[in-house]
């Protein structure tokens, strides 16, 4: 079978020379910019012994020598959205420095408190962002322009939009986020305004499709990885200690399955991605007695998201964006470990650490700046090339467009049957199954 290209909006011909200086011409390094004809395959490992499937292939991302837009005449504009995550300042400073320095652009303004931002009502007016606005916003973590969370009408947010004269939008957000920037790049396709809308995919998760790696899910593990090894002190001083954090992960438990292969001291990984039990024979419970009574200690990681059939199905609240509020999963163990070895009259210390707003509000580490910076201007270039309805992906190390769409109707999920849970297991030396 032929392999498929992934096709992403246009916004229209490329008629402008890329202003970028860094790529002038250099007769020994002659393919400076990216070819419209160059693709990445989203399938790399070819087994001869099955059918060959039909490939996709990804348009590779970065410079192109014609553009679409005119960059002295552009006006861009930047918004962050939901939770916070490490990089995202480093995000902005590398687009206001790509657009501004590099590319041009007339003007770069920064959106308050996301989407909310953009419409007039809430009265937020936006920030400018210059090249002095943003030189060390690195350092810090959080977002300079503010997030949000709840939708805006997009005929709202793109006369907004029209009226500041903004022809590029960068939303940098998780699914919901890129759901949204989807409904806006729709409404300027149906109103016929050239406006590009790219996603930068930010999730301390990790669980965006066709991003092997999202920004800040590295921070998140160094730092969870710290909190474990506190946890694991507290849990061997005393008899019968139990070391329980609970990690982010609301659907996929890579921050747990990563921080748990990192610290090597974790017994017990549960993640959203697999059912687990608390009574009966394999249950937690009785798996945890065995090991106190050999060890007189134990440590346990949680995601977010994972027992929540076992939590009661009556706190199904749901926040301004709509994600479904979790009930706490680790305030649930916490209760019915203790009890459990109190009703047997033992001893227990259950030392609980919930360390999530102690993570996502971190600057980022030295490889998630590095990852901000890559995904910022591969970003900026796909926009002036006049990309639009799209996110910046992640491929065999390697930046992709992916059209919005694609990247938003399913999550990127931790395999039972894949390396990253293998090791988790094996570290462990937890059940492969607790049912
Ligand atoms: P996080 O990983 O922190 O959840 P997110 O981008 O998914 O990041 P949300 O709060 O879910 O964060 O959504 C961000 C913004 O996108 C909010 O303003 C929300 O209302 C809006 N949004 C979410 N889903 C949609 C949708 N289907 N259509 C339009 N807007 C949406
Ligand atoms: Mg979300």
């Amino acid at each position: 079978m032929t392999p498929r290209i992934v096709a992403v909006d246009r916004l229209g011909d490329t008629v402008h020379p890329s202003p970028l200086k860094l790529h002038e011409a250099d007769p020994e390094h002659p393919n400076v910019f990216v070819k419209e004809s160059q693709f990445i395959p989203l399938q790399i490992t070819v087994d001869l012994e099955q059918e060959r499937e039909g490939n996709l292939l990804f348009e590779k991302a970065g410079p192109r020598e014609s553009i679409f837009f005119d960059a002295a005449q552009t006006r861009a504009a930047i918004v962050t959205c939901g939770g916070l995550c490490p990089g995202l300042n480093n995000v902005i400073r590398s687009l206001v420095l790509s657009l501004r320095c590099h590319y041009g652009v007339q003007r770069v303004m920064g959106i308050r408190y996301g989407y909310h931002g953009l419409n007039p009502a809430h009265g937020y007016p936006p920030m400018e962002l210059d090249v002095d606005d943003v030189s060390d916003i690195h350092e810090i973590g959080g977002t300079i322009i503010g997030t949000s969370r709840g939708p805006e009408d997009p005929a709202v947010m793109l006369e907004y939009l029209r009226n500041l004269g903004v022809q590029m939008l960068f939303t940098i957000g998780g699914d919901g986020t890129q759901r949204g920037a989807l409904k806006l790049h729709a409404e300027a396709r149906k109103q016929g305004y050239p406006l590009a809308v790219v996603g930068v995919p930010k999730t301390v998760d990790n669980d965006i499709q066709y991003v092997s790696r999202t920004f800040g899910y590295g921070t998140a593990v160094d730092r969870a990885r710290g909190i474990i090894d506190i946890a694991h002190t507290e849990a061997r001083a005393v008899l019968n200690g139990v070391g329980l954090v609970r990690l982010m992960g609301r659907d996929s438990g890579f921050i747990a399955a990563g921080a748990t292969l990192a610290s090597g001291e974790v017994n017990y990984c549960l993640i959203p991605e697999q059912e687990f039990a608390l009574e009966g024979e394999r249950g937690l419970l009785a798996v945890l007695e065995q090991r106190l009574a050999r060890k007189r200690h134990a440590v346990i990681v949680v995601a977010e998201g994972a027992g929540q059939s076992i939590l009661a199905q009556d706190s199904l609240e749901v926040d301004a964006s709509g994600n479904v509020k979790f009930g706490d999963i680790g305030i649930h163990l916490k209760g019915r470990i203790t009890a459990h070895f109190k009703a047997q009259g033992q001893t227990i210390n259950v030392r609980y650490i919930d360390p999530s707003y102690a993570i996502r509000g971190l600057a980022a580490n030295t490889d998630d700046a590095v990852l901000c910076d890559m995904l910022a201007r591969n970003a900026a270039h796909a926009a002036m090339a006049g990309r639009s309805g799209l996110i910046i992906g992640y491929v065999h190390n390697r930046m992709v467009h992916v059209p919005m769409e694609m990247a938003t109707n399913g999550r990127k999920k931790v395999g039972l049957e894949g390396a990253l849970w293998k090791g988790v297991l094996a570290v462990t030396g937890q059940p492969a199954s607790w049912l």
